[in-house]
């Protein structure tokens, strides 16, 4: 009975603050809270919601979804998250990436070994705690006791690190989860989060050390029977040679690594369009989406759609044009929100109207998270970006004879992209600013530490991209 009573005695204190006392402005005596936030790769809203009503999350508020970037996968999604702190453009969608600028593909397994190639210079970098890169690697070698043994250990470093630690607001990273939801399914997740939610009720009973957690995941995880999606076959039907590098306009690179709903192609300058054709109506192609000029091209077998966006006094605005069909459903909603008076005259609308209007849309927040996956998310974005089906997912042959795969993410589509963001008190969720998403996440989380984020980390900003100049994120 007693930690009940101290959370409701917390969450009142919070709403009604006793003689004045504010955070900014603590009673003689007692302590700031620290804030501790923890990512847990891969845990999905629709899970959490499940576990939070059948009591098993006791010591948080009810969980909120987080729309995360496009692909829905861990370094767009940490990228983006973490931009505010000066996390640079990603090199790659996943570990195993192709290199534009030195025409070849580059990291992989041997890669994600080292700290130097794997976490210096890049988001990862910027978690207090960030698990090691052999026992992340080494877990996949051993399905089912690697996720579940690098989970235990992780979260007793976390709780050593977070302990010994003074970091005002100290942020860890839990990776054991996604390989987890992806080849031992829901139980050892729930697991997993059960084990975080018993910690941070001790944590919470210590009145010495006051300190607020947030929990917030990366991306979704779609739990579904799966089956392998066609693009390699519809692309050789087409003409095209895959391969690991461009040698002439028949070339194409499809760098595959994890198991996945989203693929990536990299083609000769002018062929997107050829590409993008070859897969509408592939097995388990939802759509295909390419730059060219200063527009982005969806295609699929709903249609062909044209996006644009402009941006002023540091508000982004985008446009959506069906040319045939209506490949992301948006017909319906852009006609509300013209009829509500959001469209300027040539049609354009803020990228926060449209993330209201479509936050619980098959497709959350479509039109932003496609731009911003074009538009500085990755140092060298794809000439192709595919979003597979649910249900389907393309990849590593490797994985895929000794993973059974029980769910995955990848897609622009709502289970996969969205993640979660729980929190042990109210302050994060009041007053109601609109959905969570990648980018809004860490600006709110300070928000309600300090008042302000902090300067970006110096060394993360100097750092060069290797391959292209990064364009700033939208906002
Ligand atoms: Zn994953």
């Amino acid at each position: 009975m007693k930690q009940p009573f101290v959370l409701a005695a917390a969450v009142l204190l919070l709403l009604f603050p006793l003689g004045g006392a504010t955070e900014e402005n603590p009673p003689v005596g007692a302590a700031r809270p620290r804030t501790l936030v923890i990512c847990l790769d891969g845990v999905g809203y629709d899970l959490a919601v499940e576990m939070h009503r059948r009591g098993e999350l006791r010591h948080f508020l009810p969980p909120a979804p987080l729309i995360t970037s496009f692909p829905s996968d861990t370094n767009p999604g940490l990228t983006e998250m973490l931009a505010p702190l000066g996390a640079p453009p990603a090199r790659g969608y996943e570990d195993h990436y192709f290199d534009t600028a030195q025409n070849r593909v580059r990291g992989g397994v041997f890669h994600r070994l080292t700290r130097k190639h794997f976490i210096e210079g890049t988001y990862r970098a910027l978690f207090h705690y960030h698990p090691n890169p052999v026992r992340m690697t080494a877990e996949y070698a051993a399905p089912v006791l690697g996720p579940w043994l690098n989970g235990v250990i992780s979260l007793a470093r976390i709780r050593e690190e977070f302990k010994k630690s003074r970091e005002p607001v100290f942020f860890a990273y839990f990776e054991a989860s996604d390989l987890a939801a992806h080849i031992n399914g829901a139980w050892l997740v729930r697991q997993q989060v059960r084990a975080f939610d018993g910690w941070v009720g001790k944590l919470l009973a210590d009145r010495e050390h006051p300190v607020r957690v947030i929990l917030f995941s990366d991306h979704g995880n779609d739990p579904r029977k799966m089956r392998a999606a066609e693009l390699a076959g519809a692309l050789r039907r087409a003409g095209f040679r895959l391969g690991g590098a461009i040698k002439d306009e028949r070339s194409v690179v499809l760098p595959q690594f994890g198991l996945v709903s989203t693929a990536v192609l990299y083609t000769a300058p002018g062929r997107e369009p050829a590409v993008a054709e070859a897969l509408r109506g592939a097995r388990g192609v939802d759509f295909a989406v390419y730059r060219r000029n200063d527009a982005l091209y969806v295609v699929g077998p709903k249609g062909t759609a044209r996006l644009e966006a402009r941006e002023a006094d540091g508000t982004l605005r985008l446009r959506y044009r069906a040319e045939s069909g209506d490949p992301l459903l948006l017909e319906c909603i852009l006609a509300e929100l013209t009829a509500a008076g959001e469209a300027d005259p040539e049609g354009f609308i803020s990228a926060d109207a449209w993330l209201r209007a479509t936050a619980e849309h098959i497709y959350p927040d479509p039109l932003r998270r496609l731009w911003a996956s074009f538009h500085g998310l990755m140092a060298q974005p794809a000439s192709v970006v595919v979003s597979l089906e649910d249900g389907y997912y393309t990849g590593s042959w490797l994985l895929d004879v000794f993973a059974p795969l029980q769910a995955t993410h990848g897609n622009l589509r709502r289970a996969q992209s969205r993640g979660v963001v729980m929190s042990t008190d109210l302050g994060l969720f009041l007053p109601y600013r609109g959905p969570f998403t990648g980018a809004n996440l860490l600006p709110r989380i300070f928000a309600v530490h300090s008042g302000s984020v902090p300067a970006p980390a110096p060394m993360l900003v100097a750092l060069p991209v290797e391959g292209m100049a990064p364009a700033p994120l939208s906002p």
